[in-house]
Parts: C-alpha cells; sequence; structure tokens
C-alpha cells in the first residue's frame, strides 16, 4: 500500500492506541493464554507463537503438545497491574504537521486501527443489531500484563477477551515477512484486522457460544478453533472491502494479494511445516492456507459479514 493509499487529511484517534512500548515491563511467568489467532513458532521456546489471535484455549497448547490452556486461566487472570501507556508522543508522530507519517509503522498502523473500528462501528449495529464498543490495540515491546495474564512477543498479536484488548509487538512484522515471506503494508492491516475480528465475535456472543461447543463437545474442540479463526479471517475481508471511508482511502489489488498472502502465511499447515514437525491435521487450530485464504477472499468478495458462517460450514 502506497502513502496515497492514505487520506492525506487523516487525524490519527490516538486514543484507540494503547502504546506501551518503552514502558513494558518483562515480568516472569506464562502467558495465560488470551488471543488467538495467527500461531507462529517462536525461535526455540516450548511454546510457539500465536500470532494474530484468539482463541485462547487451544491454540497453543493444542498446537505444540504442551497441553490445553485452561479457560478459567485465562477470563481469571483479571486485568490488574495492566498499565497504560502514555499515546501523546504518538500522536504528535502521527499528527499531520509530520509529512512522513504514513512511511511511519506505527502511525500506519494507528491508521488501521481507526479504519477498522470506524467501520465496525457502523456495521455492527446494522447487521447484527448488535453495538460495537470501541476498543484499543496495545503497542508493546517484548512483554506486557494483560486480562489473560503476561505475554510475551513470542505469542504474536493476539486478542484477549478478558480485557477485549488487541495486543501487538509491532516488531512481529518483521518475522512475518522473513520467516514466513508475507511482506507488504496490507498484510499487517490483515493481521489487525483479524484481530479485531475477535473482537467482533466476543461482542456478538459468537466466542462465548463455540467455548461452550467446545466444552460439551471436546472432540471437536479443534474443528470450531479453527472456525472462529477462519471467520476472523472473513470479518478482516469484510473490512477490506468496505474500507475507503476512513483513514484508509482506498484498498488495491496488490494489498489484496499482500493479505491473501499473509493469510496462506499463518495456515496451520504452513506453520507445522516450517517448524519441521511434520503437518497433522488434527491439531489445528486456525486452518490450512488454503481455507484461511478462501475465507478472507469470502468476506472481500461479497463484504457481508453474515457471509461468515465458518460455523455452519464445518458441520
Ligand atoms: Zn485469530
Amino acid at each position: 500500500m502506497s502513502d496515497n493509499d492514505f487520506d492525506s487529511n487523516a487525524e490519527l484517534d490516538a486514543s484507540q492506541i494503547d502504546d506501551r512500548r518503552g514502558s513494558d515491563s518483562s515480568g516472569s511467568g506464562g502467558f495465560g493464554g488470551g488471543g488467538g489467532g495467527f500461531t507462529i513458532p517462536g525461535g526455540g521456546r516450548t511454546v510457539g507463537g500465536s500470532i494474530v489471535g484468539l482463541i485462547v484455549l487451544v491454540v497453543v497448547g493444542a498446537l505444540f503438545g504442551t497441553g490445553t490452556i485452561d479457560l478459567s486461566t485465562l477470563s481469571g487472570g483479571g486485568a490488574s497491574g495492566t498499565s497504560s501507556g502514555d499515546n501523546r508522543a504518538l500522536a504528535q508522530k502521527c499528527a499531520a504537521s509530520n509529512p512522513q507519517r504514513f512511511t511511519e509503522l506505527d502511525c500506519r498502523n494507528g491508521f488501521y486501527v481507526n479504519d477498522i473500528q470506524q467501520f465496525w462501528n457502523r456495521e455492527l449495529p446494522t447487521t447484527f443489531g448488535v453495538r460495537y464498543k470501541v476498543t484499543k490495540a496495545v503497542f508493546f515491546s517484548r512483554s506486557t500484563n494483560t486480562g489473560c495474564g503476561q505475554a510475551t512477543s513470542d505469542v504474536g498479536p493476539f486478542y484477549c477477551p478478558a480485557d477485549e484488548l488487541v495486543y501487538i509487538d509491532l516488531s512481529f512484522y518483521a518475522e512475518l515477512s522473513s520467516r514466513f515471506g508475507a511482506p507488504g503494508q496490507f498484510a499487517q492491516a490483515y493481521v489487525l484486522a483479524h484481530e479485531f475480528g475477535h473482537h467482533i465475535q466476543n461482542l456478538t456472543g459468537t466466542e462465548r457460544r463455540v467455548r461452550q461447543l467446545q466444552q460439551q463437545n471436546p472432540s471437536k474442540k479443534n474443528v470450531y478453533s479453527v472456525a472462529l479463526e477462519l471467520q476472523a479471517d472473513c470479518y478482516a475481508g469484510v473490512w477490506a472491502k468496505n474500507a475507503g471511508g476512513g483513514p484508509v482511502a482506498t484498498v488495491d489489488d496488490k494489498d489484496i494479494q499482500e493479505a491473501l498472502q499473509a493469510a496462506a502465511a499463518v495456515g496451520d499447515d504452513r506453520i507445522q511445516q516450517a517448524a519441521g514437525a511434520g503437518v497433522n491435521q488434527e491439531t489445528w487450530t486456525h486452518g490450512s492456507a488454503k481455507s484461511r485464504q478462501q475465507w478472507f477472499f469470502t468476506g472481500y468478495t461479497t463484504g457481508d459479514p453474515t457471509k461468515c458462517d465458518t460455523l455452519s460450514a464445518t458441520r
């Protein structure tokens, strides 16, 4: 995406960003689960990294065979100790007075966040009769406290249902580009839109329903997890189709190619191949490269969130 793809007059709503970079503690203790989403094995850690993502309970544990993360540790984590960062520096850096602002990684991501939330704020009541709740994306480095426990950058971007925040260490994108071959600025937009897709699932109650289904039917736990993740991919596509009224002025074919490439890069089969662990479909939590691309594309071509019924599609 070139600079021209942003509205040159756009003003960053920095209140949607909690900038904790530089203020994060490197606390100890493991990450309780939290998000779900893109999962990428981290270097040398037993529990790899879950990139974009939510669906907490299954993600990390199931994918890497480290045991299932108990839901209670997630929601029971509480948001205590979650320190809010200071976004004033970011607001200043990304102000219209800085002609370079659209070339800055953090500014661009802030504008994506604004655009994604602007869209859902309009769309959610219309389509699902649910009021949208504006939330924040937390920019952190190395590690931070979350409502889902202490998280390190190794887990990749994720959504925490307990505190309803999207978490991302922006250095993740370098890994997405170099290790997983998904460069491009719109790959970043896809990652964020996927995470906010989990926020939508939280607001509509889909996430809670799926958790119940998983408890009632443990043997299908991963199947349900995949359905949730693919729906978040589809919602990302829906946003991409409808972007254009906010800070993001235009989305072109090249952007969509970048998003599709990223969706494939974080497919479970690709990640398992990259980890050298062999491909085992039964352990998948996010879906194959092909299905992730397909669902993003379904969202993009229809622009209609009601077409993102991945749950029925799994039955
Ligand atoms: Zn996800």
